[in-house]
């Protein structure tokens, strides 16, 4: 069954669906701005919640929460969130996104290091002959 495989749920409609960011199936909502990528992440199971002061704890959300979450907001109750929760979320998303950049540009300046180094030496070489 495809709901096994389900770990977040729509912000928009409550329908559940495999990924955070995934698109919904059911209304077609694709979180793109930060505050509702944040929100999604929230109602999900990819969301750590900082529960002391040692850090994070693994979610404790399960399948059964994600489906309570999702018919809350499919009957208009809607869930509560938590402004803290959210900066959180957006926080983490935003730190998530900065280390991958740096990576990528460190991974590249490696990359490009002895080509640079090779440049240099053969140019100074052909410079001072
Ligand atoms: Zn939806």
């Amino acid at each position: 069954m495809s709901i096994q495989k389900s770990r977040a749920v729509c912000i928009h409609c409550g329908n559940l669906k495999p990924h955070f960011l995934s698109e919904c199936r059911k209304c077609g909502f694709i979180p793109l701005s930060l505050s509702a990528k944040a929100r999604s992440l929230i109602l999900s199971m990819d969301y750590e919640r900082q529960s002391n002061e040692y850090g994070n704890e693994p979610s404790e959300v399960s399948l059964r929460d994600l489906e309570d979450m999702g018919r809350r907001i499919e009957s208009g109750i809607g869930f509560e969130y938590d402004d803290e929760a959210i900066l959180d979320a957006e926080r983490h998303l935003q730190s998530i996104e900065a280390l991958t950049a740096k990576d990528v540009f460190r991974a590249t300046f490696l990359w490009l290091l002895p080509v640079i180094v090779v440049f240099v030496v053969t140019v100074v070489y052909l410079f001072l002959k």
